[in-house]
């Protein structure tokens, strides 16, 4: 199960249809504050969080996720429309395991949501080989 957190109704369309279309159970939330209410209840393997949502943002969900013992382990990939190296940094800092370019290239992104989804997905080298 795959947790997508996305404000944008034709990015979260997309992202859907992509992952269902391999396979994936997907439960979508557009907000970082709906998708932590969520994560009281599900356990997905994998959590895709946009950077830009109303109100909370995404860095600020995937830090609270970290900070977070029952949730610390869920791996956390951004989606950003932002691919500046700032924006990277950034999001490691903030506990993501890796990022996904927007907009999202519809042949790729199943390959790298795989690569997330493999055990031992979460580290420096993974970065280095996703970026
Ligand atoms: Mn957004």
């Amino acid at each position: 199960m795959i947790l997508v957190v996305e404000d944008n109704p034709a990015n979260m369309k997309l992202v859907r249809d992509l992952l269902r279309a391999n396979g994936h159970r997907v439960v979508e939330s557009t907000t970082g504050e709906e998708a932590l209410d969520a994560l009281k209840f599900i356990r997905p393997n994998l959590i895709l969080m946009d950077i830009q949502l109303p109100g909370m943002d995404g860095l600020e969900a995937a830090r609270r996720l970290r900070d977070d013992p029952a949730t610390r382990d869920i791996p956390v990939v951004a989606l950003t429309a932002h691919v500046m190296k700032g924006d990277e940094v950034r999001a490691k800092m903030s506990g993501c395991v890796g990022y996904i370019p927007k907009p999202i290239d519809t042949v790729e992104f199943p390959r790298l949501v795989a690569g997330y989804l493999k055990p031992g997905a979460g580290t420096v080298s993974q970065w280095k080989a996703g970026a």
